[in-house]
């Protein structure tokens, strides 16, 4: 069984987060090293610890983060202007926290993606 990382302590209230939104399948937090003027975190409830992981019955909370993400960049007011969803997988990919997480980015113009 995979191993629960710090977001599950997130998750359950019992290390401090700045939570924006939370429901019973997703959670939604302050990125604690923000590069963007906005820079939140959108993870399932449950575990699962990278993209490859992905069930076809995760299918409705992955569906859930972008909802999500979408909800909380119109609150932020960078929906317009426009932001980047990001969601790295494993070394290669600069995952760090192996419990999938959906970066939102903005508040700012983002250069190009970076393919290096
Ligand atoms: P990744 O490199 O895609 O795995 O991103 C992990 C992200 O989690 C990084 O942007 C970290 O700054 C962020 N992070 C790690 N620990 C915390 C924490 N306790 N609270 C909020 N964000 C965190």
């Amino acid at each position: 069984m995979a191993e629960e990382t710090i977001f599950r302590k997130i998750i359950d209230k019992e290390i401090p987060a700045d939570v924006v939104y939370q429901d019973e399948l997703v959670t939604a937090f302050r990125d604690i090293n923000p590069r963007a003027p906005i820079h939140v975190l959108i993870i399932p409830n449950k575990l699962i610890p990278t993209v490859n992981d992905i069930e076809a019955e995760d299918e409705l909370v992955m569906g859930r983060l972008f909802t999500v993400a979408k909800k909380i960049a119109k609150e932020e007011g960078i929906a317009q202007d426009g932001y980047r969803l990001i969601m790295n997988c494993n070394s290669y990919g600069g995952q760090e926290v192996y419990h999938i997480h959906m970066h939102l980015v903005g508040g700012r113009a983002l250069g190009p993606i970076l393919l290096s």
